[in-house]
Order: C-alpha cells, then structure tokens, then sequence
C-alpha cells in the first residue's frame, strides 16, 4: 500500500495526515493528528490510528522538534513515514498569490517565492514555509509538493477579481480577490456534474463550503467564475468568528470614535465576530441548542447568518445565468439539516426545491437532497482537503518519479 504524507503547518499548530490517495472521501486516514501549542511551555502531540489515539505531552519549542517527536511515536508503532511507502508528501499553503495556480514540486526556488508571498498572509505562509523546512530537512527522498488555497481561483474573470479601489494603489499592493478554501471548492465542485448526469464542461454550479471559516463559490464548466473570499479568508460570508463583508468604513470608525488599534480591530473581526460575536458561541451545534431554548441572540446571529449566505446565493445565481447545482459541504452544510433548508426556503420560483426527508438523511456521503423534480439539484458532498491534497501531491511524483 502506499501512501501520501500531508502536513498543513500552523503558527503554532501542525496537522497531519497519512492517507492512501485512492480513499473514498468518507473513509477515516490511516493515521491522523495534531502538534498544538508549539513554542508554549507545554506542547502536546495527539495521534490517531486504527481506532485508537494517543496524546503526549511534552514541550515543543519548534515546528522541527514537533515534526521530529511525531515521527518518533509512529515509528514506535511501525508506522514511521520512512517505514511506509510515502509516495509524496503535500503541504498546504495558504496564499499563492497570482503566482501559483496549480501544485507545485517543491525545491529550494519554490520556497523563496513563497516566502516572497508572505506579505499577503503574513501569519499563514511563515508557518507553511516552517513545516515545509523541517519536513524536507526529516524527509529529504521523497517528493515535497505544495498546494495552494487560491489556486483553484488564480484565473478569476477580472470583473469579479479586482476591486474598485485606485488601479495604482491597487496593484503596488497586489490587492485583488484570490480567494480561499480553492482545494475543497475544486474537489466539491469536480464531483457534481457526474451526480447530476451532466457534462462537466456544461455544468453551472454554486458551491457553499460552510465550515467555522465559510465561503461560497460560483463555477461554470469547471472554473470558478467568482468567490465570495476576497484579498485575505476574512471576506463574504457570516463564519464562525469571522465577519464576513462588512462596511470598510466600520474600520475607520472604531479607530477614529472607538480608539482601537489596527491589531484590536483584526482580532475583533477575525476571532470576536460571526455568529460567536452575535452569540457568544460559534459552533452551530451550540448556536441549534442555544434557538430551542429560546435564546434571542442565538436566533438573530442565525438569521443573519442565513440572511447573508442568501445573498451570496442570489448573487451568484445572477452571474451564473443558468444554475444547474447548488452543493453544501463542510462541516455546517454536511451536517446542519436547518441552514440547508433555510439557505435556499421559497426559491421554487427559481427552480429550487429541496426534499425535506433526503435533506434529514444522516450524512454518509454524496448526496442529491433535491426533489425528482427541482430544476436546480441541490447537493451534499462531503469535503476532504487533506484527501484532496494527497491525491495533487500524488499525482505531482507521478509525473516527476
Ligand atoms: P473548519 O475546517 O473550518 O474548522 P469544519 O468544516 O470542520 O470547519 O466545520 C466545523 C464546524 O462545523 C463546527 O464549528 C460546527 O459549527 C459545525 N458542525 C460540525 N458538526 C456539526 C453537526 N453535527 N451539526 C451542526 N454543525 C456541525
């Protein structure tokens, strides 16, 4: 059997995966897990295999020594990376500019322009470029491949690419929409056209990848025609704890009247906002308990929450034309029942019409949740991005091995 390493390194986190590329989406990796709280006093590796999870706690004061302590205890268990038959390993990398659009074999060239991206993802590429280093110092026979969250929409149309900002501003800064979560929306989005028996190259589609960070995707015959992530994964939709669009002048007014600092107002928009800053709370299992119970301020995040994803919704309807597909994935739109129905309520004049006993089929894999006779089909398609990655990686040491 062979597998695919997969590492999507954080500032002070490392997830990692070791999975066959020819899994089915819904099957669980062959190993899993997480290095948390690395350069803190306590750091902690959690490791899942063959049904079973296994937590150290130790200090972890590099991304290295994580990456290096991990491969200790797989290789305790005969599952070391250099015991397996690792075929490549994928990194995911946040921003890839207009630079990348497609995987990329990692050498020390690739690196150095990633590491000249980092001033459009100042937090993410450092980190990406961290457990790049370490893995290829750990790792230095196998094929080392980067994949990008913007790929998948480097090429947007440039209406819906640039902003109306200054053209000359614009472009010294390198402001323009890249857009985010590219793997999972390409691999929803890749799947839909052979559920609904259509041609792929004749096959309009929104996407609704709703997660704790959520964005949503508009693509006609296999390329994204817009998203709603902009120049960094805060823009669009309601999230977590994210805002989502707002007013820009809101930021000049909590400096000028609230007297915020510039980091006060990234975090308040980032981290403190969304439904948690509407609720208090931001996973929808909590925000659901909290509306049965009445609670006011859980039912007005929801409704904006679901108010604004609407808005997404008939936005891209417009530009789409024609829209065969409508698909939910992540892990609201994989599980939620109620934002499903409630996303896309009282659109049967616009050919729309989701069956309310498919949508309450548990979620085990790719479904259609539309009615026989909706002329939109709605779907549910589970995401993998980890799944994903392997199989670009994969695919990468094919063509280089
Ligand atoms: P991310 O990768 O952005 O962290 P996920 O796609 O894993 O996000 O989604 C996580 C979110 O999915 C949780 O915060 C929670 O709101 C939601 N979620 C997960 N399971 C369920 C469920 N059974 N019902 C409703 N919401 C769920």
């Amino acid at each position: 059997m062979s597998y695919a390493l997969v590492i999507n390194s954080g500032s002070s986190s490392i997830k990692f995966q070791i999975v066959d590329p020819a899994a089915d989406a819904s099957d669980d990796p062959f190993v899993s897990g997480l290095v948390e709280q690395i350069g803190e006093p306590q750091g902690r590796i959690t490791v899942k295999y063959n049904g079973d999870k296994f937590i150290v706690q130790k200090p972890v004061p590099t991304h290295g020594v994580g990456l290096q302590e991990t491969f200790k205890i797989l290789d305790a268990k005969g599952i070391g990376p250099t015991q397996l038959d690792i075929v490549a390993a994928g990194h995911r990398v946040v921003h890839g500019g207009m630079v990348f659009s497609q995987p990329e074999l990692i050498n020390d060239q690739v690196v150095e322009m990633i590491r000249d991206l980092i001033p459009l993802a100042p937090l993410h590429n450092p980190a990406n470029i961290d457990g790049i280093e370490v893995a290829r110092a750990l790792l230095p026979n196998i094929p080392h491949v980067a994949v990008f969250d913007t790929g998948f929409f480097r090429d947007l149309p440039p209406a819906a690419a640039l902003y109306a900002i200054n053209a000359d501003v614009a472009e010294k800064n390198l402001i323009r929409r890249y857009g985010f979560h590219g793997t999972s929306h390409e691999f929803v989005s890749s799947q839909v056209a052979e559920m609904i028996g259509r041609d792929p190259m004749h096959t309009r589609q929104i996407v609704l990848h709703l997660g704790n960070g959520a964005s949503a995707s508009a693509v006609a015959n296999g390329k994204p025609i817009d998203t709603s992530m902009g120049l960094t994964p805060l823009a669009g939709l309601v999230m977590g704890t994210r805002s989502g669009d707002i007013d820009p002048g809101i930021i000049f007014h909590l400096v000028r009247q609230g007297g915020m600092s510039i980091d006060e107002i990234d975090n308040l928009l980032n981290r403190q906002s969304g439904v948690k800053g509407l609720s208090g709370v931001n996973d929808f299992r909590e925000l659901r308990t909290m509306i049965d119970n009445e609670n006011t301020d859980a039912w007005l995040a929801y409704n904006v929450y679901i108010n604004q994803l609407r808005r997404f919704i008939g936005s891209y309807m417009i530009e789409l034309g024609r829209v065969d597909a409508i698909t939910f994935t992540a892990g609201v739109g994989e599980n939620d029942k109620d934002v499903r129905l409630d996303a896309l309520d009282n659109l049967e004049m616009y050919g729309i019409k989701v069956d309310p006993e498919k949508n309450d089929l548990p979620n085990d894999g790719p479904r259609v949740i539309s009615t026989d006779d909706s002329k939109v089909k709605v779907l549910v398609i589970p995401t993998n991005e980890e799944l994903a990655i392997a199989q670009k990686a994969a695919a990468v040491a094919a063509q280089v091995s």
